[in-house]
């Protein structure tokens, strides 16, 4: 009994030295692991000589990137990841005001160093820009002025539809309505779909930037207004109701030059905050859930 007794202490003191040494050394493989993950290239070094972090963002998306008209002051959940990244690398931040039509020419141009402006991750876009981990997700709707009775995908069918240059929100729109059967699709081709010639069932106009959408909805130029909901949410003001369905997941990332040093670091970044709960918690600041 008591040779039983003591092999059992034995034993479960084994099992917990072993415990103890297995987290302790995970402990340390995953500290040398970051350490070594974030590698300062040239490309970053660039960023920390100059000492500012450029940043496109979007300034009328509450919540997100959002720019206070009397202060200046930019806030939202996108700021502060930008905020966090600049820290990180030791570098003040700079932010620029993007919109869905000029986010990548200033990326491409190398005016700003990355995009945290709700920017949608999708196989196309990836061919020219990186992105990182999706930091959020978000869904299109369509916002409509009430008097226009539309209330349903199916209301939709040959009205015309105001989005963004730039913008996943028509083919989004279209694939959305191919889905719920209220259009054809027989001519649909993901790879060849241009939102300004499409006119079977439903068509689109263009716009610069959401607040001309918004006016053009006002002078009815156009039927309805599509986009992703955190966006429009500004623009639903009196008058004006959401239709009565959502679709195509938007999962925002962070873009960044294709295949530069920045991209894998601040991909080790958000991974690293989605891990430890500073992602959930911005979400849940910003009530963004
Ligand atoms: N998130 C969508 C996109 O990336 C809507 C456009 C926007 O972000 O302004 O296409």
């Amino acid at each position: 009994m008591k040779i039983r007794k003591l092999a059992a202490l034995g034993l479960t003191l084994a099992m917990s030295l072993s415990m103890f040494s297995s987290v302790a050394m995970a402990e340390e493989e995953t500290e040398t692991e970051t350490e070594e993950e974030l590698v300062i290239t040239e490309d970053i070094q660039e960023i920390i000589d100059r000492g500012i972090l450029r940043v496109g963002v979007k300034n009328a998306v509450e919540g997100f990137g959002y720019q206070d008209t009397l202060t200046g002051e930019y806030s939202g959940m996108e700021i502060d990841i930008a905020t966090m990244i600049a820290e990180e690398l030791g570098v003040d931040v700079e932010f620029t005001t993007v919109t869905a039509a000029t986010r990548t020419e200033l990326l491409d141009s190398g005016d700003i160093d990355c995009v945290i402006a709700t920017f949608t991750i999708t196989d196309e876009r990836r061919e020219s820009w990186d992105f990182s981990t999706p930091y959020y997700t978000d869904h299109v709707t369509v916002l409509v002025k009430d008097s226009s009775e539309i209330t349903t995908l199916e209301d939709l069918v040959d009205k015309t539809v105001g989005v963004s240059s730039g913008s996943t929100s028509a083919r989004s729109l279209v694939e959305a309505m191919i889905e719920a059967e209220v259009i054809s699709g027989d001519d649909y081709d993901a790879d060849t779909f241009d939102a300004a010639l499409w006119t079977e069932g439903v068509s689109f106009r263009q716009y610069d930037d959401y607040p001309a959408i918004s006016t053009a909805l006002e002078a009815d130029e156009v039927d309805a207004f599509c986009v992703d909901k955190s966006i429009l949410a500004i623009y639903k003001t009196e008058g004006r109701s959401y239709i009565d369905a959502e679709f195509a997941p938007q999962e925002y990332g962070v873009a960044t030059t294709k295949d530069s040093g920045f991209s894998a670091y601040v991909d080790i970044l958000i991974n690293r905050w989605l891990e430890d709960g500073t992602i959930d918690g911005l979400i849940e600041e910003y009530a963004l859930d």
